[in-house]
């Protein structure tokens, strides 16, 4: 296996994270605790949401705005195929189709425009097969690719004429901004995430937000095995799951929460100075960023090689000299079960096809520091060069 001289992603942690953490577990209360509630107020702070309820990942808090939404078996959600898994996924639990439109190709967020095409003509973005022609349409599910925040008052216009829930995936972008507003305040949910390799992490984790009284009730209650308020531990009004945080990784994330800024300000650095160095080196395109998106939360740092230059090979070469990297993203409709299930073939959205096979995600943190940016750029020049 090969030696990594800089790792592809590391947590920003401080001595004040890791001592939040013990003096949880020199307590007795290592779940339901103070910490949860706490964790989700900085997330009220933040965002001016109403609700912020802590789940176990972002995951899970993507399936709870499925069922919140009332979206079910059969019914259909326009989102987006160059995404992780788990934005699709979360539909799949409760049988709903989701409809993929193709993507912007700068910036890799859905096509609003094909958003409103779809909409309005929904049979005609349905998959070869296991998709029910009477389904109904019920939502929007975009995403905020590698931090950006999709076009989202595009996206809720179109929601507006048809009458459709909007559950924005966020799980990139926490503190991103579009137009001044907060990411995942914009459609009717929004989802947070907490894998190591986030903005903030708490091991696993994630928070969905939203204003809608109802549905945060109900979500509360299916995190927690259904029980809803007044229910015994062993009474359940709902169909629920264990979905809750505990309360190591809830203070865990309180306590980088009163960080957010300053880690999202070195995330910037970094990326500023990958920029500097990258962007000059023909044959490779950097991010970028659309005048709509006020603070760019960087999330994965994905620069995309020329048609000539062949991504799978770079990415190995790049590997045996101690560079660790990663396609992103391999798309959503080509993974086999996908294809298995609803037919799709190559060909079906070349730009997210495209951006697939050319994107590639290089080392990335904010506690990376300009010598390592350095010596990363000047390995891919040398090797861009050779190519
Ligand atoms: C990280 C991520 C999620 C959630 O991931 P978990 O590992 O379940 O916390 C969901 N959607 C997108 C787009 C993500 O990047």
């Amino acid at each position: 296996m090969t030696q990594y001289k800089i790792p592809m992603s590391s947590p920003d942690l401080t001595d004040a994270d890791r001592q939040a953490v013990i003096e949880v577990i020199n307590t007795p209360n290592l779940s339901m605790g103070k910490w949860t509630p706490a964790f989700e107020k900085t997330f009220c702070d933040l965002t001016g949401a109403k609700h912020a309820i802590s789940v176990n990942s972002g995951t899970a808090g993507l399936h709870l705005c499925v069922r919140a939404a009332g979206i079910g078996a059969g019914d259909l959600v326009i989102t987006t195929p160059f995404s992780f898994v788990a934005s699709s996924n979360a539909l799949l639990f409760e049988n709903a189709i989701p409809v993929f439109v193709d993507i912007d190709p700068k910036t890799g967020n859905i096509n609003p425009e094909l958003v409103a095409d779809a909409a309005r003509n929904i049979e005609k973005f349905l998959p070869r097969k296991g998709a029910d022609k009477s389904g109904k349409l019920k939502a929007i599910l975009p995403v905020d690719v590698f931090g950006q925040p999709a076009d989202m008052d595009a996206i809720n216009a179109v929601a507006k004429e048809h009458g459709l829930k909007v559950i924005e995936d966020s799980c990139e972008a926490l503190g991103a901004t579009y137009k001044g507003k907060q990411a995942g305040t914009l459609g009717d949910f929004g989802v947070f995430a907490f894998y190591p390799n986030k903005q903030i992490t708490t091991g696993e984790g994630g928070v969905i937000i939203t204003s809608d009284d109802q549905s945060a009730h109900f979500m509360r209650a299916l995190r927690n095995q259904g029980r809803a308020p007044g229910d015994t531990w062993l009474q359940h009004t709902h169909l629920g799951y264990n979905y809750r945080i505990d309360e190591m990784s809830a203070a865990m994330g309180a306590s980088q929460m009163t960080r957010l800024d300053e880690i999202l300000t070195k995330r910037n650095q970094v990326a500023a100075w990958y920029e500097a160095r990258l962007s000059e080196i023909p044959g490779v395109e950097t991010p970028y960023i659309e005048s709509f998106t006020t603070r760019m939360s960087w999330f994965v740092y994905v620069i995309r090689f020329d048609k000539r230059i062949n991504r799978d090979e770079m990415a190995k070469k790049l590997d045996a000299r101690g560079i660790p990297v990663r396609p992103y993203f391999l798309p959503i409709h080509l993974q086999p079960y996908m294809v298995e299930r609803f037919g799709y073939k190559e060909g079906d959205f070349p730009v997210t096809e495209d951006l697939g096979q050319r994107g590639l995600a290089i080392p990335f943190s904010g506690i990376m520091t300009e010598d390592q940016v350095d010596y990363v750029s000047n390995i891919i020049r040398e090797e861009v060069v050779k190519a």
